[in-house]
């Protein structure tokens, strides 16, 4: 048997049939020319996650990466078809918009110029998804998303400077409608791609496919179960990345957490409206280290609420022109959605314990002028 390396070329000859090739002579016509700068047939596991950023356009090389990528790929496909089914249109996400999520949680938006003008680059689509979903019904976009994370958060392991959301929207829907749906998508793609035994192999002989509905606690339940667990977090302030992983450990399963504190989110998530102190939003939490990979709820659309919530941001409404613009005249309509994380969804699916693993060039917090 011929064995060459990877990125070698031969030229055969034979005879082709649909099925086979009967080779009667080859020819080697290069072997890799590259010096192997580092060494990327390690177990990538156990390489650190920043040497791995840096050197990722080598490390891309090894049949792991090779096959988590595989494994990613099936995931956005196995969500493109779960969407397509139920009737949803698929949209082209933008890159730079004057304005983009004013709600980051400690994360930094990036700027960029055209013509001059300071734009922002997509940290999140989530005005243009209320604005199309007036127009298309349910929407959605595979968006990436920049955002300057605090440099601390390469400690988490999962987070990037750049990722990828499937992030979709429906007017007129319910938080019951949205939530069961970001269940069945989840556990869609799971089934799609267990029931793939070449596809895992290697990667993640354990992957459990949890079948919905999950448990559903609110934000005040979830910090009392967590507080008892021993963190000590409070009101107002999102779960770290340890009481999510505690929390999911605690119900052995995927969790919802709902009605978050709305002084700590976006403006456009729309209030209770028999208690404005909190959202009607949600995370969905998973097992294991990646966490929070669904955040969604249902969105604010009245003109005046918006712009008393922007000013209560400290922000000026004149920079959310457009969409106020439409606000105004009744063209946003009620509607709900959500954001799945791709790269967190990839961890779980792949079992990796890092994020840097789940993307192909990965640019973690803190870290400049990786590929
Ligand atoms: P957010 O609206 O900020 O909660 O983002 C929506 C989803 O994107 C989250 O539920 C995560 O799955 C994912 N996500 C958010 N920030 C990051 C990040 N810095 N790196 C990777 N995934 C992220
Ligand atoms: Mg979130």
């Amino acid at each position: 048997m011929l064995k060459l390396p990877l990125e070698s070329s031969i030229a055969i000859e034979g005879v082709c049939s649909e099925e086979e090739i009967l080779v009667e002579s080859y020819r080697v016509l290069s072997l890799p020319k590259f010096e192997r700068k580092v060494d990327y047939t390690t177990d990538l596991r156990s390489i650190d996650p920043v040497e791995l950023a840096k050197n990722s356009h080598w490390y891309l090389r090894n049949p792991l990466w090779t096959k988590i990528l595989k494994v990613q790929e099936r995931i956005i496909n196995s969500a493109r078809e779960f969407l397509y089914k139920e009737s949803f249109t698929e949209l082209l996400p933008l890159v730079v918009s004057p304005v983009t999520d004013p709600g980051l949680r400690g994360a930094r938006k990036v700027k960029a110029y055209i013509y001059g003008v300071e734009h922002e680059v997509s940290s999140s689509i989530i005005m243009y998804k209320q604005a199309t979903a007036a127009v298309f019904g349910k929407v959605f976009f595979v968006a990436r998303n920049v955002r300057e994370e605090p440099p601390e958060n390469i400690l988490s392991g999962r987070h990037l400077v750049e990722f990828t959301q499937i992030d979709l929207e429906v007017a007129h829907a319910s938080l019951n409608n949205v939530i069961d749906l970001g269940e069945r998508i989840v556990y869609y793609i799971c089934e799609k791609i267990k029931s793939d035994e070449e596809l895992l192999s290697g990667v993640n002989d354990d992957l459990e496919c949890f079948k919905p509905p999950y448990p559903r606690v609110t934000y005040d339940d979830a910090l009392s179960i967590v507080n008892k667990l021993g963190f000590n977090i409070k009101w107002g302030v999102e779960l770290t990345s340890e009481a999510e992983t505690a929390l999911a450990k605690h119900f052995n399963s995927p969790v919802w957490i709902t009605e978050f504190p709305s002084i700590s989110r976006g403006f456009y998530y729309l209030q209770n409206p028999r208690d404005s102190r909190y959202n009607v939003d949600f995370n969905l939490v998973m097992p294991g280290v990646c966490g929070e990979v669904i955040d969604g709820g249902l969105r604010e659309y009245s003109y005046e609420k918006l712009v008393d919530r922007i000013k209560l941001h400290n922000e000026p409404p004149e920079k959310y022109e457009w969409f106020l613009d439409l606000a105004r005249h009744g063209g946003i309509p009620p509607s709900a959605g959500l954001g799945l994380g791709v790269e967190r969804l990839t961890m779980y699916i792949t079992g990796v314990r890092h994020i840097a693993l789940a993307a192909a060039f990965p640019k973690l917090p803190g870290l400049t002028k990786t590929p």
